[in-house]
């Protein structure tokens, strides 16, 4: 009897959850102490144009935490969404940004350039979204046309015309959107058409194998037709190559990040990075 009941009976108690449910509490713990402690830190991944020039940045969230060192977001952010912590932290890296950017328009070389901020859908939902986004910009004083949120399709499924409501009234204070991951969400064409985004992000999964995979090329193609056919930016993530850059410009898409322009890095090191990156752009157009 006990053994027929054996495979399909659920367990009550699986040591291998529990473990996972204390360890995700800690971490709960450890991040709300890591907001507190002021450990959360940005770096910065390099946007360039067509013609390699850099435009700007996207800020991806780092923990610099005391015993584990530098973590990164997929150590963090999925525990920090399902907690609820991804409010205050999303709330910190919005303004912690803002002011990187406003540091950022003093400096000639850099004055016009975009910052690109990745929101959460918990974050996106909240009532007052449109009201945080317009004192971030209000705050630290920036053109808000310089900033751009990163949303992604998953977000954007529920309720539609409210997302279009909310979508507009943050462009009207000047703000652009960026539809992260594309092509690896459940938006059907229907929705992309009516979203006022005006830039679509090819995910990386697709720019990967792009020159060995046939199929991954032609969904390259496809998004950069599509984006420009309903008006839209197309960037590509993910760029490690030069021949995935080339590829990509030569079907029309209209800018690039990834490691062939450099890692993500502090705002320390990338204006140094950056200066050579220019003195190597001045030397090719020499
Ligand atoms: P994402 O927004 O799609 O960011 C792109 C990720 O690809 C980053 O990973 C970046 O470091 C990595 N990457 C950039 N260039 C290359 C490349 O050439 N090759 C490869 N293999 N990878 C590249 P990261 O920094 O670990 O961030 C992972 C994800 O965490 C982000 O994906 C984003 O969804 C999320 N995230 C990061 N910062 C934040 C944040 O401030 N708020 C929220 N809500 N999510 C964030
Ligand atoms: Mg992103
Ligand atoms: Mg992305
Ligand atoms: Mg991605």
């Amino acid at each position: 009897q006990a053994k027929s009941a054996g495979r399909k009976t659920v367990r009550f108690f699986d040591p291998d959850l529990q473990a996972l449910a204390v360890a995700r509490m800690a971490l709960e713990k450890d991040i709300q102490r890591g907001l507190d402690q002021q450990e959360f830190v940005l770096h910065y991944q390099l946007q360039v144009d067509a013609h390699g020039k850099p435009r700007g940045v996207e800020a991806l969230v780092r923990w610099q935490h005391p015993v584990c060192g530098l973590m990164m977001p997929g150590q963090f952010i999925e525990v920090a969404e399902d907690t609820g912590l991804i409010l205050p932290l999303g709330h910190w890296v919005l303004d912690a940004a803002c002011q990187q950017l406003r540091l950022w328009a003093t400096q000639s070389h850099t004055a016009n350039w975009t910052m690109a901020v990745n929101v959460s859908a918990l974050q996106f939902a909240q009532d007052d979204f449109v009201h945080t986004v317009a004192q971030a910009v209000a705050r630290n004083g920036i053109d808000a046309s310089h900033l751009k949120l990163e949303l992604t399709e998953s977000m954007l499924i529920d309720d539609l015309p409210q997302v279009i409501d909310k979508m507009r009234c943050i462009q009207d204070l000047g703000v652009s959107f960026s539809l992260d991951d594309f092509g690896t969400g459940y938006s059907s064409l229907t929705h992309l058409k009516r979203l006022p985004m005006n830039q679509l992000k090819i995910d990386q999964s697709f720019v990967r194998d792009l020159l060995a995979d046939p199929d991954d090329a032609m969904i390259c193609q496809t998004i950069v037709a599509l984006g420009h056919n309903l008006g839209m930016q197309v960037i590509a993530e993910g760029v490690e190559t030069l021949g995935q850059r080339d590829f990509l410009a030569g079907i029309g898409c209209d800018a690039f990040q990834g490691y062939l322009y450099g890692r993500p890095m502090p705002p320390e090191a990338l204006l140094s990075f950056e200066i050579h990156m220019i003195k190597a752009h001045q030397a090719l157009i020499e």
